[in-house]
């Protein structure tokens, strides 16, 4: 028997048809310092057919081709996701917080042949312009000083005027094979240099369909989704493409993302959605408890959920938003290399308040598009029993199988990132219910062993932060004589907070186990953050092996 069903393939391109035409009412909002600028989608849609018609007719742009944006979340940036996809083109989100090698390093190795730069981001560009190999075009959105670029050979333009006057329409290539590319994504080397992942529209596509699940993120046309995660991290975890399918309005943050403008544009735009990494969620706690120059509380009750992942989310976190304002969070995982939706943490039904916690601490279950195993250190399989730990696989039609090897080179499997039956190692430790819920320890390079056990440096974190005077906490391995290993606790105390050192060590002695308790601990102003506003461990451990902590 062969299945009946129309083969049609799934690209971006019929995203923006369907997004710019039936959901053309629906707005973005782009908080730009000035009050909220407003975009219709059927005005993104025009204008993303003028950006394609300019970069191709203007600017030379072929599908082999790859268009980088160095750019801010707002509606510019939001055409070019749309537009160069949709082109046929591979879009390279460039990620404007790089250290400026490896800036220059990515952009040579995706060989980007134009990048569309936010103005207020040009002295970036400018800085690394000399060690650029394949640039050949500059295009600027928005005010710039364009005499930073006074020694490049190429082309520059501005943005509005780069597009004026072009076609409002475009043939968009809808039927081209869902496999092919369609954007590249470099992890934010955390751990390493960074590596290129290439979805396909195929990828983005299904991706999308399961961030708008209502297990996920949700959208409807009645919602407006806040990306506070920068779209050149992981695409702001898919919201922008998730809100042109779904009819869901966007407000784009741009460079404001302070805690307190996302308070404020929170009470003027009333967003429904939210989402960004711990650290960002940190902040605007503070402002929301403590509001800069006002007296009364801001109001952010049109928030019904707010998700939290890219690392662990310090359940005390999770409790003070919901508690004291409110606000519903949920925990999810994911990476790069799973684009990024890997796990989402709503709670099974049926449950008291307290069990309800117990679960929404976890990173969250699986969706049926990600297959998860844990595989211990011999290799072998480790059982889904809520407690045996082992390294996460995941396997699935949005994960990745390969890293970009860069122009005319095979992909790059290395073995410690792709098993031989093509499973993405993850890197990271944890263990998984019967019911699927993922609890992640730790990351693979963050565990901290000692004498032979491992004790989770995010289990540390998530107790210290319960304190109510801590404001951050970072636990790293150093090394330990007799040990091997011991953990080293680096902590920013509130401002005005009565407790010290000796007095946190008590904290944490009711809730650890005595043998993980930490013998080092040194206070710090703030915790050292990547370029994505993860807590940098590397920094961490290097400033104490320079003897720079106390
Ligand atoms: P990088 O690897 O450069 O930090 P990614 O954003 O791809 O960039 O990071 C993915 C990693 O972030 C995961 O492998 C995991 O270690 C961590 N992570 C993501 N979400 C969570 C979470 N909810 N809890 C703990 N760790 C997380």
């Amino acid at each position: 028997m062969f299945s009946t069903m129309q083969d049609v393939p799934l690209t971006v391109a019929r995203i923006l048809e369907h997004g710019s035409t039936l959901h053309g009412r629906a707005t973005v909002t782009t908080w730009d310092g000035t009050g909220p600028q407003v975009r219709t989608f059927a005005e993104v849609g025009a204008r993303a057919a003028q950006l394609a018609h300019a970069l191709r007719d203007e600017l030379d742009v072929t599908p082999e081709h790859v268009v980088g944006s160095l750019m801010w979340n707002n509606a510019d940036h939001l055409e070019a996701y749309l537009a160069v996809p949709a082109m046929g083109g591979v879009l390279h989100t460039l990620n404007l917080r790089l250290p400026a090698a490896q800036l220059a390093f990515i952009v040579n190795h995706a060989a980007d042949h134009v990048i569309i730069v936010s103005g207020s981001v040009l002295p970036l560009l400018a800085a690394v312009l000399p060690q650029l190999t394949s640039l050949k075009h500059i295009v600027i959105s928005g005010p710039a000083d364009r005499s930073l670029l006074a020694g490049f050979t190429g082309s520059v333009h501005e943005y509005e005027e780069l597009i004026a006057g072009r076609p409002t329409d475009y043939p968009w290539q809808s039927e081209i094979d869902e496999r092919s590319p369609a954007m590249i994504c470099y992890t934010s080397g955390t751990t390493g240099d960074p590596k290129g992942v290439v979805y396909s529209h195929r990828s983005i596509f299904l991706h999308c369909l399961q961030g708008n699940a209502a297990a996920a993120f949700g959208l409807t046309p009645a919602d407006v989704a806040l990306p506070v995660v920068p779209m050149f991290h992981v695409a702001a975890w898919g919201i922008p493409y998730a809100a042109f399918m779904s009819g869901a309005g966007l407000l784009m943050p741009d460079r404001f993302l302070q805690p307190q403008p996302l308070a404020a544009m929170i009470e003027q735009v009333k967003p429904t959605v939210s989402a960004a990494v711990p650290t960002i969620w940190n902040g605007l706690l503070e402002e929301l408890d403590h509001p800069t120059g006002r007296q009364q509380p801001y109001d952010v009750s049109s928030l019904r959920q707010v998700v939290i992942g890219g690392s662990a989310c310090p359940p005390a976190l999770m409790r003070a938003f919901q508690e004291r304002h409110g606000i519903r969070v949920v925990h999810a995982w994911g990476m790069t290399e799973t684009s990024p939706l890997g796990t989402f943490g709503l709670p099974p039904a049926g449950l008291d308040e307290e069990q309800q916690w117990h679960y929404r601490a976890m990173q969250g279950v699986f969706p049926a598009g990600v297959q998860a195993r844990l595989i211990g250190p011999g290799g072998e399989r480790v059982p889904h029993d809520g407690h045996s730990a082992g390294e996460l696989e995941v396997r699935g039609p949005w994960i990745a199988g390969a890293y970009y090897g860069g122009a005319g080179n095979e992909p790059e499997r290395p073995e410690d990132k792709f098993t031989e039956d093509g499973w993405l190692r993850t890197g990271d430790v944890g263990t998984i219910t019967p019911d699927g819920f993922l609890t992640l320890t730790d990351r693979a390079k963050d565990v901290i062993k000692s004498g032979g056990e491992w004790i989770s440096s995010v289990e540390l974190e998530n107790q210290l932060m319960a304190h109510p005077e801590v404001a951050e906490a970072a636990v790293v391995a150093v090394p330990d004589e007799k040990w091997g290993e011991r953990p080293l606790a680096a902590v920013v105390l509130r401002p005005d907070a009565a407790v010290d050192l000796p007095g946190l060590r008590t904290f944490l002695a009711g809730r650890v186990a005595s043998w993980q308790l930490p013998e080092r601990w040194t206070l710090v102003e703030s915790v050292p953050k990547t370029s994505v506003g993860k807590f940098d461990k590397k920094v961490i451990r290097a400033d104490y092996a320079a003897g720079r902590l106390d």
